[in-house]
C-alpha cells in the first residue's frame, strides 16, 4: 500500500522538527523521517549540553551582519517573520528557564533536552507522524496523481506519496551522529545548484614544525582581536583564543574560520587592550626585569616565555634591549600573522558553510523555484550563522517560513 501525506520532511533535527510541528498545527498531515535512532542529536550536544538556542542581538533588519553565504540577505524575510523573540515566546510558553551568557546568547538553564521535549510536544500538538529510525532509499517526482501528490519517497518502512517534500537533512559536520549528504544529493537530483561546501566554525591547524614553538601553549586561553581577508572582505572578531596541541581554537578561531579562504593568512592581536610598544618603551626606562617578566604583566606568563624564545634580542633585561627590538616584539604580539594549513574538518566543525544555492529558493517560503512542492530549510541551505545561537535561529525561521508557505499553497 502507498502511504499518503500532505508533507514529508526528511531530517528530524532542529529545522525538521520545528517545521513538522508548525505545518501539523496548520492542518497539514505531516510525516517526519530520520535515519537516526534519536531526534535532534545536534540540539542534544549543542551549547555544551545546554543549547544556545537563539541570540538576542540578532538584528532582523540586517541579518547579513551575523550570517555567511553568497547572499546572506536571503534570510531576512524569514527572520523578520520569525525572530529570536518569537522563539523565546515559545520557550516561555513551555516554562523552560534560560539565561543570557555572552553577547546575546541564550542557553537553557537545565538542559538541551528541554528544548527537544518542547519541539516534540509541539509535534504532538500538530499530530505529526514520526518514522525513525528509517532510511530513505530514493525520491522521485510523480506525474501529479489524482490526489495532487507530486513526490514518491521510498523508505525502509514503505512508499510514501506527498504534495510537499521538505529537505531538512542539515550539513556534513559530525558524521558520527548522523550527518549525511542526502540533502545535497536530492537537491542535485532535482537540478538545484549547490555552493561548494566547507567546514565552518571549526578549529584551525598549522604546519607541524612551524607550530612546534606554540604546541607547549596548549590549553592557554586569552581574549584577542582576530582578523582575515583583505580590505573589502576584511572581517574581525573580538573573542577568546584557545591554543591546542595541533593549532588554534576557541570562539575567535571558530568565528573567523567561516570567513577564511584556504591559502590566505589570519592575523591576531594578542594584546588588544594595551599600546604594547609604548608600554615596553616606558618599561625600558625604569625596569630592571627581563623582557619576558615585563611581558608577563600584559599576557599570561607561559605566552610571554614562548614569545621571547623566538628571538635572541628578546631574551635579556628590558633596559638593555634596543628600541628596534622592542618595537618588533610589540608588532609581533599585536599583529601575529599566520597561515593555517587547514582546519580540523567536518569531524570537529559545528556547521557546513555553503549548500543549496539561495538563488534556487523563494525567500518567502523556501520552495525551490523550479520544482514546485520541494523545499529546503536549515543548514542544508547556503546560509551559515555566526557562533552564538544564530544557526538554530536560522533553522527555526526557515522552518516557520516553509510551514506557512506549505499551508497557504
Ligand atoms: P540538523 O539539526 O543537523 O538535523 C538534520 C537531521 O537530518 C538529523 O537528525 C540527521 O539525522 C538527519 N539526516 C541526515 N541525513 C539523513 C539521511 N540520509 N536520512 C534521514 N535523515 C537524515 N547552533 C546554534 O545555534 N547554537 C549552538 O549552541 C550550537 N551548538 C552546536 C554544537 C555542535 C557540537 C555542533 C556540531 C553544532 C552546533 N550548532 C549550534 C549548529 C546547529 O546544531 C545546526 O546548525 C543545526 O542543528 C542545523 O539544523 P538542521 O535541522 O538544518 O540540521
Amino acid at each position: 500500500p502507498i502511504h499518503r501525506f500532505d508533507t514529508v520532511i526528511l531530517g528530524a533535527g532542529a529545522a525538521g522538527l520545528f517545521c513538522a510541528a508548525q505545518a501539523g498545527q496548520r492542518g497539514l498531515k505531516v510525516l517526519l523521517i530520520d535515519h537516526a535512532a534519536k531526534v535532534a542529536e545536534k540540539i542534544r550536544i549543542s551549547g555544551g549540553g545546554r543549547s544556545n538556542f537563539t541570540n538576542r542581538d540578532l538584528d532582523v533588519r540586517q541579518p547579513h551582519k551575523h550570517f555567511v553565504g553568497q547572499n546572506p540577505q536571503f534570510c531576512r524575510s524569514a527572520l523578520s517573520r520569525f525572530g529570536p523573540a518569537d522563539f523565546v515566546a515559545l520557550v516561555d510558553r513551555h516554562g523552560i528557564a534560560y539565561h543570557e551568557k555572552h553577547k546575546g546568547q541564550l542557553f537553557a538553564d537545565h538542559s538541551a533536552e528541554d528544548i527537544i521535549a518542547m519541539l516534540m510536544a509541539e509535534c504532538r500538538a500538530g499530530q505529526v507522524t514520526h518514522w525513525q529510525p528509517c532510511t530513505v532509499s530514493a525520491v522521485s517526482a510523480l506525474d501529479t496523481d489524482a490526489h495532487g501528490q507530486r513526490f514518491q519517497v521510498s523508505t525502509a518502512q514503505g512508499t510514501v506519496h506527498c504534495r510537499h517534500l521538505v529537505i531538512a537533512t542539515g550539513g556534513l559536520s559530525i558524521p558520527k551522529i548522523g550527518a549525511t549528504d542526502l540533502g545535497y544529493r536530492l537537491a542535485q537530483q532535482f537540478g538545484l545548484a549547490l555552493v561548494p561546501r566547507v567546514p565552518g566554525l571549526v578549529p584551525m591547524t598549522f604546519d607541524g614544525s612551524a607550530w612546534a614553538p606554540y604546541a607547549q601553549l596548549a590549553g592557554l586561553a586569552l581574549p584577542v582581536v582576530i582578523g582575515t581577508g583583505s580590505k573589502k572582505t576584511r572581517m574581525t572578531f573580538n573573542e577568546d583564543l584557545l591554543f591546542t596541541h595541533r593549532g588554534l581554537s576557541g570562539p575567535a578561531i571558530l568565528q573567523i574560520s567561516s570567513y577564511w579562504t584556504p591559502g590566505t593568512s589570519i592575523d591576531i592581536n594578542l594584546v588588544p587592550e594595551v599600546d604594547v610598544a609604548a608600554h615596553l618603551l616606558a618599561a625600558k626606562q625604569r625596569s630592571r626585569k627581563l623582557i619576558a617578566n615585563e611581558l608577563a604583566s600584559l599576557v599570561p606568563s607561559r605566552l610571554a616565555d614562548a614569545w621571547v624564545a623566538q628571538d635572541a634580542d628578546w631574551q635579556r633585561p628590558i633596559a638593555e634591549a634596543s628600541d628596534k627590538a622592542l618595537l618588533r616584539l610589540a608588532e609581533r604580539l599585536t599583529r601575529w600573522e599566520l597561515t593555517p594549513t587547514g582546519t580540523e574538518g567536518y569531524k570537529k566543525a559545528e556547521v557546513t558553510v555553503g549548500g543549496v544555492d539561495t538563488k534556487e529558493l523563494s525567500q518567502q517560503t523556501m520552495e525551490a523555484k523550479k520544482v514546485p512542492g520541494l523545499y529546503c530549510i536549515g543548514e542544508v541551505v547556503d546560509i551559515t550563522g555566526w557562533l552564538g545561537g544564530y544557526n538554530f535561529q536560522w533553522a527555526w525561521a526557515s522552518a516557520a517560513a516553509c510551514a506557512a508557505g506549505m499551508a497557504d499553497g
